[in-house]
């Protein structure tokens, strides 16, 4: 190990800073957020900076650099872009004993900064030992994206319960084995929902030896449209820590794939009029299964609240008393437009957008057509594959023009998507010819125009 990583208290001590610029104000931000003192030393410095010292209740010295300047202090960093005055102050660092660290220059270091993922009080440091300083800040920022941005609560938690489970477990596997209990299960998850009062009841109980039978919980997750890369660190964090999913057909096997291994996963999928599972038969099998403790992912395509369902679900899990929590997802019509290259609104050409149910129950036309032929308005169908002819007739009697531009996604987001586009008069003919099938989006409105113009391909997002 060419570095060993420490964790250093600077509250309250004092840190100097040769240098004024952009780098020694990097620095110095980092520095005052440990709560050092700062003393900066250089002929000039910004306005920021000096803001900085200011709070930090140190010092700023408008000249060039001495030797006496390490008086008092317990860490120097050299910040400037002149080589011979960075190595003086190593080398009278290092000649002091004092640690000292140098801008970009890590054989002039006796320490490092590492690139940090700050959760505090949980800090997790990362670091190349200088070699690759870039490589340091992309496993940075992978840690980011795992790491939801309350997880340093958890160990808020654990500290205000640390001496009770203490007491409790004498003994330092029995203790470890609570802590990796609480940490995965529910009352983490309450925690990390931003419900702490509940975290803390929860935890006080467990204590107590009073915890309820384990309840399990479900979690309506949005699955988004297709592309597993448009999963939210919420959707991912809680599909990799599941018992059971279930999930429908819209749902990608790429993100399937992305659940626990072990979980079981379950498919309530839906076809058009023969329904796999009925929907209240899937309200029950989530009450049941959360009932025998375990975490249950209701995995959605797109957003579940968005004709998902969603809401149908969690009244049935509220009348149970099952805790639940929904994580929205991007909806197919987002996914699908950008995508697609068919921005939803614009000032020039739609004000508004309007996602419809396109399932027509029995053939009839009980969509309020009316409200739906003004031309500034962006019209988005799901589920609007089969009722199409009928959609496309009922908006032009009602008044929308027949050369309105519209669009067919199929399968949007995935690698399989397709996009045809038309007028409201041909696009049924342009489902037949192109054996369009389902999950299809239909955009009907001007914007769709924008994808010609913005010059749209297939594969655009992948090359951005
Ligand atoms: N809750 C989902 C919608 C479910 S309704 C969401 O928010 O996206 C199912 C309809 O959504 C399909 O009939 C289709 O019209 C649309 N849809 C969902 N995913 C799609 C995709 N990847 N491409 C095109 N349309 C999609």
């Amino acid at each position: 190990m060419e570095f060993l990583p420490l964790f250093h208290n600077l509250r309250g001590a004092r840190v100097l800073v040769v240098g004024g610029g952009e780098i020694a104000l990097r620095k110095s931000r980092l520095l005052a957020d440990a709560g050092a003192v700062l003393r900066v030393v250089a002929p000039q410095i910004g306005a920021e900076l000096h803001e900085l010292i200011d709070s930090s209740g140190g010092e700023e010295l408008l000249r060039g650099y001495s030797e006496a300047d390490l008086d008092g202090c317990v860490l120097i960093i050299a910040a400037t872009d002149d080589e011979p005055l960075n190595a003086q102050v190593s080398a009278d660092a290092r000649q002091r004993g004092v640690p000292v660290n140098v801008v970009d220059a890590p054989a002039l270091c006796s320490v490092i900064f590492p690139a940090i993922v700050d959760r505090s009080p949980l800090v997790i440091a990362v670091s190349s030992g200088g070699d690759a300083p870039v490589l340091a800040r992309l496993i940075r920022a992978k840690m980011e994206s795992w790491l939801p941005p309350t997880y340093g609560h958890l160990a808020g938690l654990a500290a205000r319960f640390r001496h009770q489970v203490k007491n409790l477990f004498p003994n330092v596997q029995q203790r470890r084995a609570f802590w990796e209990e609480v940490f995965q299960g529910p009352i983490a998850d309450r925690q990390l929902a931003g419900q702490g009062a509940e975290a803390e009841r929860l935890l006080q109980a467990k204590i107590d030896g009073q915890a309820p039978a384990a309840t399990g919980e479900v979690y309506l997750v949005g699955a988004g449209p297709g592309d597993p890369d448009l999963l939210t660190f919420k959707a991912l964090r809680l599909m990799q820590q599941a018992d059971v999913v279930l999930y429908d057909r819209l749902v990608a096997p790429a993100i399937l794939e992305l659940c626990r291994r072990d979980a079981d996963r379950i498919y309530v999928g839906k076809q058009r009029a023969d329904h796999a599972v009925p929907q209240d038969q899937i309200n029950q099998q989530l009450v049941a299964l959360a009932r025998q403790g375990k975490r249950v992912v209701r995995l959605k395509g797109g957003d579940p609240f968005i004709f998902g369902r969603g809401g149908e679900e969690i009244e049935e899990l509220a009348a149970h008393g099952i805790p639940f929590q929904v994580v929205p997802g991007i909806t197919a019509a987002s996914g699908c437009a950008a995508y697609a290259g068919i921005p939803l609104t614009h000032r020039d050409y739609a004000q508004s957008v309007r996602f419809v149910t396109g399932h027509l129950k029995n053939n009839t036309t009980d969509l309020p057509w009316k409200d739906l032929v003004s031309p500034a308005q962006t019209l988005v169908f799901y589920m609007g594959l089969i009722g199409l002819p009928i959609i496309c007739s009922e908006l032009i009697r009602h008044g929308r023009a027949a050369d309105t531009p519209a669009a067919l996604i199929q399968q949007g987001t995935t690698s399989n998507q397709r996009v045809f586009t038309g007028t409201l008069a041909n696009l049924p003919q342009l489902v037949a010819e192109h054996e369009v099938h389902a999950p299809t989006l239909v955009i009907v409105g001007e914007v769709v125009t924008l994808r010609d113009k913005l010059k749209w391909f297939e594969g655009a997002q992948a090359s951005i």
